[in-house]
């Protein structure tokens, strides 16, 4: 993973700081800043949002030695270094404001996906109904992918596997018709999580976002998760907004970062849209998927 590029260089430049005796404490801040903010630009992280955390975190390790901290060991400040670049990052990663959608037991919690093709939609589909399926919940995948030849083959194939039960159709075209069809029937047979995997398409375009916009009339969605390829780099702040406009989406499943992902861009674009990344996809498999904490996140991320 190249974000763990980022961490050692992050790590290294909080180790570096202070290390040259020669160098007054703010020298060594600013030394040190620079080549935090030379490794989060390098990974796609947006120049605004690295413009605001080089300010915060020197304000905070400025204004902190201003205040008398003068007799702070060099081990002490090494700390507070640590500690202030710590919760900075964290920061960047989390969307705070913004209450994340938990399924209720003996309900109906209908949840859909949207996205890109080959974002890894169908796959976390299937990976969340895993997931809920072994917490006790009842879970069935519905196919509104009407779009792609072979999408209902594939769900139906992830689901098999996993056993999990589906619904799809080989024959009609309306996806917003298939998604009330699939969500009617599982509501009928009292499924208390109901994910709707929707179609993409490569780019982002007008007919996909009207077709999410008819999909969500249909099946009136109580959380919608908008999974977001994390090797997108830059494009990924962009795309999030598209379909924040169409898809009004509440959470990011961020995919692919056991690849080369430099997840930056995936950082922009929490921020971007102010919507929190819940589970992050680390590979193919069903059970290759993490739920997503902004702590463990950047701990894993500096080491
Ligand atoms: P969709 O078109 O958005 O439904 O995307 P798919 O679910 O078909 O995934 C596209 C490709 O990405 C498939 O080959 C998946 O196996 C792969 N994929 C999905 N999630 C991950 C992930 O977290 N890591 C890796 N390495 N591959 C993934």
């Amino acid at each position: 993973m190249v974000l763990a590029n980022l961490g050692k260089r992050i790590n290294g430049a909080v180790n570096n700081a202070l290390s040259n005796t020669q160098d007054d404490y703010a020298t060594s801040v600013d030394i040190m800043l620079k080549a935090i903010v030379t490794a989060l630009l390098e990974s796609d992280v947006n120049i605004a949002l690295v413009s605001k955390l080089r300010g915060n975190i020197r304000n905070k390790l400025l204004d902190k030695s201003a205040k008398g901290n003068r007799s702070m060991t060099n081990a002490q400040t090494k700390k507070l270094i640590h500690k202030t670049v710590f919760e900075e990052l964290c920061d960047l990663v989390d969307a705070k404001e913004t209450q994340v959608f938990q399924p209720k037991k003996k309900k109906t919690n209908v949840i859909m996906f949207v996205g890109l093709q080959g974002s890894g939609k169908t796959t976390s589909c299937t990976k969340l109904a895993v997931y809920y399926s072994k917490r006790g919940f009842k879970v069935g995948l519905v196919c509104a992918d009407t779009f792609r030849a072979g999408a209902f083959d594939q769900l139906k194939q992830n689901a098999i596997k996993a056993r999990i039960p589906f619904y799809g159709s080989y024959t009609e075209t309306d996806p917003a018709k298939v998604a009330a069809e699939g969500v009617a029937k599982f509501k009928k047979e009292k499924f208390e999580i109901i994910i709707v995997d929707t179609s993409g398409r490569h780019r982002q375009e007008e007919a996909l976002f009207q077709e999410m916009i008819e999909i969500s009339h249909v099946v009136k969605p109580n959380q919608t998760i908008m999974v977001l390829d994390a090797s997108i780099g830059q494009a990924a702040e962009q795309q999030s907004k598209a379909f924040k406009e169409s898809s009004d989406f509440g959470a990011i499943i961020l995919t692919k970062m056991d690849g080369h992902a430099k997840g930056g861009g995936a950082i922009s674009a929490v921020a971007a849209t102010k919507t929190p990344i819940i589970f992050i996809g680390t590979g193919e498999h069903i059970h290759d998927f993490e739920k997503f904490s902004p702590k463990s996140f950047v701990s894993k991320l500096l080491g």
